[in-house]
């Protein structure tokens, strides 16, 4: 067969979350691994479409930078939340969900060699982008042990070479939630160097208590150079409606604009209105939103690590990151396949999101928004299996592809 791929994007052919749904498909396992919820979200926002639809709003070609008055709803939500103020006119663009205005912006920025600072494990549309841009990735491993950002190892990846800086916080895959101190110190980085920032904030409501997101455009001098990305998706539990969007200082949004209206030109009619619809839905909603996910959070952490696992801390997202050694194992991908054959649970390993595999290796990413009842089912079955997968990893030891093999 004919290789007709360009080859700067066969590197990224295969996804881990494709591959780990797919095995989940064939062994009728439990996925943990795809990060998307099993409950529908708000019927007000899904009743304000189906209007939408009938009242004719949005069902031909809506304006191509986003329906105005949810351009006018995404500002609002910056400044009832941020205090921003971005101008719905200029400094607004609404995309086909966050994955379209990753590579919007990075299309729209970055030259053939400029290079891409971001942390590994990283979101993997990040990666691919940059391929398709012939830009650079510059790698930035998070510290081992914690996940959190390594800011000295920062400090010297962002060079003049570097052209965009990736922020990702609450984050996609560790669960981390940036400290004040950790976004200052990125901010003071970016700053020295004169580095633009992307900002995905997807999670920006999905924070637990203690660890309250801060929206990086609010930071000294940062709002002129940070495009910030949401998504409604992860904003309503809606995330097959693929609406998101990019905000920031005109002349940025206008970069932006130029590029996302050849990729998709619009999308979403009446789900553009629905959505702004729901940007304006009161502060409970988000509140009794974050709470239902923190209480499932709390509950699978605790029999998380009753199981055995090492267990980092989930601050926010839809994710909890565990490692695997405490259990007698090194490799999270061999332990990943194991647990889906024999224990009917996928889960994502994270060293498919590093550069380096050996970064990655012993962490597990176990996706959060899940009915209750799955997250027990889940438990239950690894409660049965984890014995016998034990036993078999202790055999394994002298095994030449541990640690980083298989
Ligand atoms: C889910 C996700 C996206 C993509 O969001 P969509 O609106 O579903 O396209 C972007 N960034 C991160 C970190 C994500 O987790």
């Amino acid at each position: 067969m004919t290789d007709w791929l360009v080859p700067r994007m066969r590197p990224h052919r295969a996804t881990i979350f494709g591959e780990m749904s797919v095995l989940a498909t064939e062994l009728g396992a439990i996925n943990l691994g795809q990060g998307f919820p099993d409950t529908d979200g708000p019927a007000t926002v899904r009743e304000a479409a189906v209007r939408a639809i009938r009242e004719g709003r949005g069902n031909q070609y809506p304006p191509v930078h986003g329906v105005p008055q949810l351009r006018e709803a995404i500002a609002t939500h910056q400044h009832h939340w941020y205090g921003l103020a971005p101008d719905p006119a200029t400094e607004v663009v609404v995309t086909t969900g966050a994955s379209e205005a990753i590579p919007a912006v990075i299309l729209a920025l970055v030259e053939r060699g400029d290079e891409v600072v971001l942390f590994d494990p990283h979101f993997d549309i990040y990666t691919a982008a940059i391929a398709l841009a012939d830009g650079t990735c510059r790698p930035v491993s998070v510290l081992p042990g914690t996940l959190r950002p390594d800011i000295d190892a920062l400090r010297d990846a962002v060079t003049s070479r570097t052209r965009l800086l990736v922020v990702n916080s609450p984050n996609n895959p560790t669960g981390i939630v940036y400290t004040p101190a950790e976004l200052a110190a990125i901010a003071e980085i970016a700053e020295r160097t004169d580095t633009l920032v992307i900002s995905d904030e997807v999670y920006e409501h999905l924070w637990f208590d203690g660890h309250p997101h801060t929206a990086f455009a609010t930071l000294p001098g940062m709002a002129d150079r940070t495009l910030t990305i949401g998504s409604a998706g992860k904003c309503f539990s809606l995330t097959g409606w693929k609406v998101g969007w990019v905000t920031g200082p005109a002349d940025l949004i206008a970069a932006v604009r130029t590029v996302r209206q050849h990729m998709s030109f619009v999308s979403g009619g009446p789900f553009q209105w629905a959505i702004a619809e729901g940007l304006a839905l009161p502060d409970e909603h988000w509140e009794s939103e974050r709470r239902s996910l923190q209480a499932r959070r709390d509950h699978f952490t605790t029999g998380m690590s009753e199981l055995g696992f090492g267990v980092i801390e989930s601050e926010g997202s839809y994710f909890l990151s565990t490692d695997v050694r405490p259990l007698g194992f090194t490799d999270g991908r061999r332990f990943c396949h194991a647990l889906a054959h024999a224990g009917g649970v996928v889960a994502i390993p994270e060293q498919a999101l590093c550069h380096d595999e050996r970064d990655g290796a012993p962490y597990v990413r176990w996706a959060l928004c899940k009915r209750r009842e799955v997250l027990d089912e889940a438990l239950a079955r690894m409660a049965a299996a984890l014995p016998g997968l034990r036993r078999d990893a202790t055999e394994q030891v002298g095994d030449p592809l541990s640690p980083a093999g298989g």
